[in-house]
């Protein structure tokens, strides 16, 4: 799949497809910049024949200068493969890669000038935290005052300009991963990746360094950053973009909150974060807004574009989000019989599974605030309010 399946146009605005014949479309197309990286039917096959595994298939993506774009899905979807393209260290099997509109497949990784961070720090254990930073400096033969002054400044933008004489075993990991951002930063790459720089740290320490990575994104206007995780709060916290993945293929794309309040499949509702899919059949549809049949319910739920998606008697599904579930006592008007079959508490939240009257045989989810003291078998009144769901495409498998 291409990136076409948008929602927003905002990809299609800078990325004219090539259908396009009309003389707007192809002025349009001669005054758009060149993507910063562009990646075209990339393949990649591991092995031959019976034991081949594709890490990715026909997977295409453009980002612009500046942009940042997260790359999220479960373990083994490709992420890195497609990271590791990029950087040069995974010859595609099929495909091209670009920098700015040139050709670099066949490059070497040192002449792309693209900065790599990875979940392993890498950081040579012998030298100190300034030679580590000046590595890439060195390699490119630099001056050594001109490469003193870049170290102090990558090292400045990572908030560890004192830890230069520190060797690696003297910090901790998020000091480690820090230097491993300056290292990157170092060699000015214009394009910067960074692969699951924040999976070898603690819960705590993540949040704080999500906070210090969009400092630096917001630093570093022009500096093109493509994120890989597996963590759907970074790649909301992080991206202008994010790319959904799946057995190599590329599901979705989009922004954050385009993907996460309008998800175009099914994989993609379930995979950004709890979703409640209801199967219905689509009744009445005007306009952005769809009356539907959830067994012997009626819901009132908005139905993306484009018009004509939507027609009268197809089966679809409806996302509900957890948290726009509202708990309430049984009988107020407006709410459906419900009794709780579980209840978690989450700390800032309780999730609570509710048998929902009229609904078909399934439970639904509920996030109330706080800590909840409804107990298992409880009759409540559940109450969603009108247009909190939102229909997705059945087709393709859930996650
Ligand atoms: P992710 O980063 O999303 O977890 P990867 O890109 O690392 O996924 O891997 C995608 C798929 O390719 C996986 O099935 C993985 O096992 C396979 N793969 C990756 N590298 C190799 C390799 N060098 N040899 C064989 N299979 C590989
Ligand atoms: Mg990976």
């Amino acid at each position: 799949m291409t990136e076409s399946r948008t929602s927003t146009g905002r990809t299609d605005a800078r990325e004219p497809d090539g259908g396009a014949s009309d003389d707007a479309g192809r002025l349009q197309q001669s005054v758009i910049e060149q993507p910063a990286v562009s990646l075209e039917r990339i393949g990649v096959r591991h092995g031959r024949g019976k034991n081949a595994t594709d890490a990715l298939v026909d997977f295409s993506l453009r980002v612009v200068r500046g942009e940042t774009v997260a790359l999220l899905g479960p373990s083994g979807s490709g992420k890195s493969t497609a990271l590791k393209v990029l950087a040069g260290f995974v010859r595609p099997t099929s495909g091209r890669v670009r920098l700015s509109g040139r050709d670099i497949t066949d490059l070497p990784p040192a002449k792309r000038g693209i900065g790599v961070v990875v979940q392993s720090y890498a950081l040579f254990p012998h030298m100190r935290v300034r030679d580590n930073v000046a590595y890439g400096l060195k390699a490119r033969r630099m001056r050594k005052a001109d490469t003193a002054a870049r170290v102090s400044e990558a090292l400045s933008m990572v908030s560890m300009a004192a830890y230069a004489d520190r060797l690696p075993r003297e910090l901790s990991g998020g000091q480690q991963q820090r230097v491993a951002i300056a290292r990157a930063l170092a060699i000015r790459p214009d394009v910067l990746l960074l692969d699951e720089p924040l999976a070898a740290l603690d819960a705590q320490l993540r949040q704080s360094m999500v906070t210090e990575l969009q400092g630096l994104r917001d630093a570093l206007p022009d500096t093109t950053m493509l994120y890989v995780t597996h963590d759907q709060s970074e790649a909301l916290a992080l991206a202008d973009r994010v790319v959904v993945m799946r057995e190599g293929r590329l599901v979705d794309v989009d922004t954050a909150q385009a993907l996460w309040t309008r998800p175009p499949s099914r994989f993609t509702a379930s995979f950004l974060g709890g979703a409640n899919l209801v199967p219905v059949t689509v009744g009445r549809v005007s306009g952005r807004i769809a009356l539907v049949s959830a067994g012997e319910r009626m819901l009132t739920v908005v139905a993306p574009e484009p018009a004509g998606r939507w027609t009268p008697g197809a089966s679809a599904l409806v996302c509900i989000r957890p948290h726009d579930v509202a708990v309430r006592d049984v009988g107020v008007t407006g709410t459906m019989r419900a009794v709780v079959r579980s209840v978690v508490w989450r700390g800032s939240v309780t999730r609570l599974s509710l048998a929902i009257d009229g609904l078909p045989d399934q439970l639904i989810e509920a996030d109330v605030p706080g800590r909840s003291d409804h107990a298992i078998g409880t009759v409540v009144g559940a109450h969603v309010p009108e247009h909190a769901g939102v229909l997705v495409d059945p087709a393709g498998e859930a996650p």
